[in-house]
């Protein structure tokens, strides 16, 4: 396999980095293509399936792992499963593109592991705890378990930021795209 670079964004969920995913996406200086996750959790609004998100059933899902199907994978939440597709990274890298992956820490942490010198590692740090349970909310997707659940998750990842090469914070969504785009032209560039 022809191996290209790796962006890797991570972040607690709420944090802004999908926002700013997005507009790494959009950059054409960058040529970036998004790596589409498999997941065996249902969708969410209007998400779909090949786009956001491959979803799997849960049977499925275990079967690919058992195929080593899967570049890394976690169960994420009991019962959810998450990982990123060989055959995804082979699609992207064929075409001669580079990944940008929206992970969660472990993952991001083991694409690294994977592949040290093609990979930039960035953590997208929300403000606070406080702010990111206000932006969950106002998304209105969740039920309060869930995002009980993601709070406490965030905890969890934010105590493992310092292992990523840098630590963008979004207190000023318009500064931290900008921070996170000199730092991947940087990287890509390089
Ligand atoms: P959500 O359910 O909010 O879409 O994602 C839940 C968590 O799973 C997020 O932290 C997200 O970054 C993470 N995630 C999404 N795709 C992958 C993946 O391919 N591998 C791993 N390890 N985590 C992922």
């Amino acid at each position: 396999m022809k191996i290209g670079k790796c962006i890797v964004l991570s972040a607690p969920s709420g944090s802004g980095k999908t926002t700013i995913a997005k507009q790494l996406l959009d950059d054409k200086t960058l040529d970036l293509v998004f790596s589409v996750s498999a997941t065996s959790r249902p969708p969410r609004g209007k998400e779909e399936h090949g786009k956001d998100y491959y979803f799997f059933s849960q049977e499925v899902f275990k079967a690919k792992i058992k195929e080593d199907a899967f570049a890394e994978y976690e169960e994420v939440y009991p019962g959810m499963y998450y990982g990123t597709l060989k055959s995804e990274l082979e699609r992207i890298w064929g075409a001669g593109k580079n990944v940008l992956f929206d992970i969660d820490v472990v993952g991001g942490l083991n694409i690294k592991k994977s592949f040290p010198n093609n990979t930039l590692t960035l953590f997208i740090k929300p403000p606070s705890v406080a702010v990111l349970g206000e932006r969950l909310r106002a998304r209105n997707t969740d039920t309060e378990e869930k995002i009980a659940m993601r709070l406490e998750k965030a905890e969890t990842e934010l105590a493992r930021a310092n292992e990523f090469e840098h630590i963008v914070i979004n207190d000023d969504l318009e500064a931290a795209k900008k921070e996170v785009k000199r730092l991947v032209t940087n990287f890509l560039n390089a």
